[in-house]
């Protein structure tokens, strides 16, 4: 086993390196998992940029991942080397009240792989056996690198228990096509997604939404989703966008004892207007969510497994970690990029997808 490895690490914001550091030691109930692939996410962005987990710095970034056991701790059960697997990259204390009351996004100690902790843009990580997910032999490293985003989003679809015949606006063609896959599968009618990108919506479309509005074409969204809706406003709506003028228009455009469902990451700093008089007279309601965890991860799994989500059509390429920055930029700048992937193992640009 080798002491080093290549990993891609923030030194401060703005500082990227890839080098050489140790490989982690595992304890008794931990597994070394050899990385196949990460697939990259808005927060990784943030914390390059400084915006999120400074205080962690340096930090090797990544958590949506796949791969394969490469060691076993003496204490952890039911892996091997050379499962294919994914973990559940949230780790908390397990003894505090909200970990206690089974909220353990809540807990005091709360830590994510890849965003508090040491993550997977590196050859190798480490998880607690317990939060070691395998693949099913129908799901690639690439679905398996995807198990994460899809586990949030249908952390939030429980959320909101959205119910048949509902009709579900989507503010957001990024991972909002996923919750318009997933809203049609609960029976939702009709489903709206709207984007401002051509391509992100005609693969929303794909995925289950009735109808795509892209807001360079209709200005008012809140407009269009009433005049869908009979003129009251949707009875569910899931922002997922992340920011305040989009939470003000979710309150907008939701109808009179209908739910916001409130996905997207605004900055810290963000504040949003929304009347009381509108929320209490309408009876809306709010319902947020933060992660996927627990048995979110085997819910995406079989998901994917047996195909009612079909996510490669999202998947653009696939880079070498040395040009992880590069790929960061290009996400902010290149609208048509959608899930850009990250390995160690490949030397150039592989596209998946145009
Ligand atoms: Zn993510
Ligand atoms: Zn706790």
């Amino acid at each position: 086993m080798a002491k080093t490895m290549k990993a891609a690490v923030v030194e401060k914001p703005n500082v990227l390196k890839v080098k050489q550091v140790p490989v982690p030691e595992i304890a008794d109930q931990e597994v070394l998992i050899r990385v196949k692939y990460t697939g990259i996410c808005g927060t990784d962005w943030s914390i390059f940029t400084g915006k999120y987990s400074a205080d962690k710095l340096p930090l090797i970034p990544g958590h949506e991942f796949s791969g394969t056991v490469a060691q076993v701790g003496k204490k952890a059960r039911g892996l091997k080397e050379g499962d294919r697997v994914t973990a559940d990259i949230n780790m908390s204390c397990g003894t505090c009240f909200y970990c206690r009351k089974g909220q353990k996004l809540m807990c005091r100690d709360f830590r994510q792989l890849g965003i508090h902790i040491d993550g997977t843009y590196a050859e190798y990580v480490k998880a607690p056996y317990d939060q070691v997910h395998k693949l099913p032999d129908s799901l690639d490293f690439l679905a398996g690198a995807f198990i994460e985003p899809l586990s949030c989003v249908i952390h939030s679809s429980k959320a909101a228990r959205i119910t048949h015949g509902s009709s579900v606006a989507i503010l957001g063609a990024g991972l909002g096509v996923l919750h318009g896959a997933l809203a049609r599968q609960r029976g939702a009618a009709p489903v709206i997604v709207i984007g401002r990108n051509p391509k992100k919506l005609a693969i929303a479309r794909e995925m289950g939404a009735d109808v795509v509005l892209n807001i360079k074409e209709h200005q008012d969204p809140v407009a269009e989703v009433k005049k869908l809706t009979e003129g009251r406003g949707a009875d569910y709506v899931v922002e997922a966008v992340g920011t305040p003028q989009t939470y003000e228009q979710a309150f907008q455009m939701v109808r009179p004892g209908g739910t916001v469902v409130a996905f997207g990451i605004c900055a810290g700093e963000d504040t949003i207007q929304v009347r009381p008089f509108d929320l209490v007279l309408g009876e809306k309601n709010v319902v947020s969510s933060c992660a996927g965890v627990g048995p979110d991860w085997p819910d995406a799994i079989a998901l994917l497994a047996y195909g009612h989500i079909k996510p490669q059509p999202l998947f653009s390429m696939i880079v070498p970690v040395e040009e992880l920055e590069a790929a960061l930029r290009e996400l902010r700048t290149n609208p048509n990029l959608f899930k850009v992937f990250v390995s160690s193992d490949v030397s150039k640009r592989e596209i998946l997808s145009k």
